[in-house]
Order: structure tokens, then sequence, then C-alpha cells
């Protein structure tokens, strides 16, 4: 089949290299400087939009901001509204499918001058955080505040632009469910993922290693049912909830959703049978979701660092990726997939290497 994606970054590029394993033709739309870059295509560029829309059997994303002319131009070729998937750009429409899906999520108000959210903060009773409606990720865009804290400095920052106010949940830990959706509706995912974050950028994945408690994994797959059939999604679909409570107490809270492959869902290039990004492409293409054949594996996140250790190139264990960009600090630059028995061991591997891979602001 012939794919189109909106975006040619790592995600755009990795999704691509799997189309071709899989006998496909790929083209990526760079959302940047508006070219058509070809993978592999027999296509003789330079194309149009309009020219890789035509050629292409079908249009996904690397990620949910897909621009206005890619939305109107490939109308036709996306398998679920892209209207309703860019929507989910806007905390506000996200926070509001998660309340429409009854899916438990950390209370909420929204803002939309500097007034707004100074009422909301003078009748907080405990820690809130503050997020811009549009453009966060790798935690920009986001104010911590507490009672008694200065509400007109935080108020001069974060009131700038409409927003979200949510409870600032002590969890326990960070996990995320991801897994693909298929045109027949019938679904698979990766077991919970548990995530740890620096300075609010994704530092590393443990895949396959923690276990959960079973309730806790119904209810992740439960949210995932949920918003992916209101969505009518196809594809490979994200969720990062927060763990709160322990024991028979413990429950997830949902944070945000990703409609896409997600960072943390990368070591699945390493510890399972098919990737995250060929579980899109077959979804994408109408192959039949495969049984998820996975081995504990830890993915480190490259951040701002300016290479990848020579060392890590050569180990045994070690699968490292490089996504050629300018690095910088706090700029995700690539990852390293790591094979590894436990949580112990992943642990070890994290005390050698997380300082020397992340290069934070
Ligand atoms: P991403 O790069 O994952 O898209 P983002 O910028 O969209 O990140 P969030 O996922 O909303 O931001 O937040 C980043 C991190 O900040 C979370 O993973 C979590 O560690 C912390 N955080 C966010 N919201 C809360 C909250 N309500 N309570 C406690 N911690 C939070
Ligand atoms: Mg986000
Ligand atoms: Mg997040």
């Amino acid at each position: 089949m012939k794919l189109l994606f909106s975006g040619d970054g790592q995600l755009g590029q990795m999704l691509g290299a799997s189309a071709i394993s899989h006998g496909h033709e790929c083209l990526l739309y760079s959302t940047r400087t508006e070219e058509i870059k070809p993978l592999s295509a027999q296509v003789s560029l330079p194309w149009s939009l309009q020219d890789a829309v035509a050629w292409a059997d079908v249009v996904s994303w690397e990620h949910e901001a897909i621009p206005a002319n890619v939305m109107a131009a490939a109308r036709d070729k996306f398998l679920m509204d892209p209207a309703r998937i860019q929507s989910l750009t806007d905390r506000r429409a996200e926070k509001k499918l998660f309340d429409d899906c009854r899916v438990a999520t950390s209370p909420w108000q929204s803002y939309n001058t500097p007034t707004e959210l100074e009422k909301i903060l003078r009748q907080a009773e405990r820690g809130v955080v503050i997020k811009a409606a549009r453009g966060g990720y790798d935690g920009k865009g986001q104010w911590r505040y507490q009672p008694g804290d200065d509400i007109a400095a935080v108020v001069s920052e974060a009131g700038q632009a409409p927003g979200i106010v949510e409870d600032l949940i002590p969890f326990i830990k960070e996990v995320s469910l991801v897994g693909a959706r298929a045109k027949d509706g019938s679904t698979c995912s990766y077991p919970l993922i548990t995530n740890v974050h620096r300075q609010g950028i994704l530092s590393y994945s443990l895949g396959g290693i923690d276990e959960v408690p079973a309730a806790i994994a119904e209810q992740a797959t439960e949210a995932f049912q949920r918003l992916t059939d209101a969505l009518k999604y196809v594809g490979v679909f994200a969720i990062e909830f927060f763990v709160v409570g322990e024991g028979a107490n413990a429950q997830l809270l949902i944070n945000e959703v990703a409609p896409r492959v997600h960072n943390s869902g990368h070591w699945t290039m390493l510890g399972a049978t098919c990737s995250q990004f060929d579980l899109h492409i077959r979804a994408l293409t109408g192959m039949p979701l495969p049984q998820l054949s996975i081995a504990p594996t830890l993915m480190l996140n490259v951040i701002g660092a300016q290479q990848i250790p020579v060392g890590l190139w050569h180990h045994q264990d070690a699968q490292c990726h490089w996504y050629n960009k300018t690095p910088q600090p706090g700029r995700k630059v690539g990852h390293v997939n790591i094979r590894t028995a436990n949580h112990d061991t992943a642990m070890q591997w994290v005390a050698q290497w997380a300082d020397k891979l992340q290069v934070l602001a």
C-alpha cells in the first residue's frame, strides 16, 4: 500500500521504516518545511502535498497536531475524523473526553483570562498544576501553585493564554498503556509500562518489567477501550496514567493521551515481536492485530547529549537509536533500548547511564 504521514520527525521516520519493512511505500510530509520526503517510494519529486495525497491509499500522522492544510487536502484518506484527533491538542477537549468517557482524571477547571485563573487559585485548598491549553510537551507550559504562593507572579505567566488548573496528584508512580485498535474494533496492548520523568521529560521506561495488580491492568484496558471506541480510533494509541494508593487501594487516574505512537513505547523496538511502529502500520493497512510477545526491556531516553557513548553502541544487550537532531539541553535526540532481566538490573543500567545520556535544562 501507499502511506503518507504528516510529520517527518523521529516518530515519522520510525513509522516509515516499519512501513517499508512490511512492503509498503511511504512518504513523509514535513509540517515545518512543507516538503514531501520519500522513503523508498518510487516517485519523482518535488511533489506538492496534493500530489502526495492523490498518490496515497492512507494518510496518517506522527503527531496529533495535524496542520489545517493536511486535514483539508487529505479528508478522504484518513481512517478516522482528523478534526477529532487534532482537537486533542487542546487540554480542555482532552479532559472533557475523559469526563465524557467516565475515565477518572485529576479534578480540573478551565480558565480563559488572568482574572479567571486568579479566582481559581484564590479558592485552591491544595496544590495544583496549571497547564496551558495548547502547545505543551515535555512539561513545558506548566506551572505549580501551592496555597500561600505568590498568586500574582503565577498569574502573570500562566494567565497569558487559556489553560486548565488541575489538582496536583501525589502519585505512587506513573504508567502508560500503549495499544492498538483495528478497523473492526478489535484491540491489543502491551503490558503497562512504568515511566519515570525528570523535569517533566520522560527519562526512562520499563517495558514488561514491573508487575501491576490485575485490577490496575483492567482499569487501564477499560480506559483504552472506552476512549478508542469513542474516537472510532484506528492505529496505535497511548495513555499516560498516575497510580495513586497502594495494594488493594491502588487506582489509576488518567493524565493525558497520545493518539499516535508514543515515546514510552519505544522499548518495543527491541522488547516485542511486533513493535509499536509495526503495530500502527498493521492497523492502518488492515492486517489482523498480532499476539504481542514481549521480553523485559528498559528504554533510556537520550536528552541533549552530544552522542551515545560507544560502549552502548557495542553492548550486546543495548540497541541504540540516534535521531540526527542537533543536541540542545532538554531535547530528545535518541534512545537506547536495553535487554535486562528485572527491575534491579534495570536500575543498575539507569544508575550507570542516565546522567551521561541526559543533559537537561
Ligand atoms: P508529554 O511530553 O508527556 O506530552 P506534557 O508536557 O504534555 O508531557 P504532562 O504529561 O501533562 O506534560 O506532565 C508532565 C509530567 O509532569 C507528568 O508526567 C508528571 O510527572 C507531572 N505532572 C503533570 N500533571 C501532574 C499532576 N496533576 N500531578 C502531579 N504531577 C503531574
Ligand atoms: Mg503531553
Ligand atoms: Mg505526558
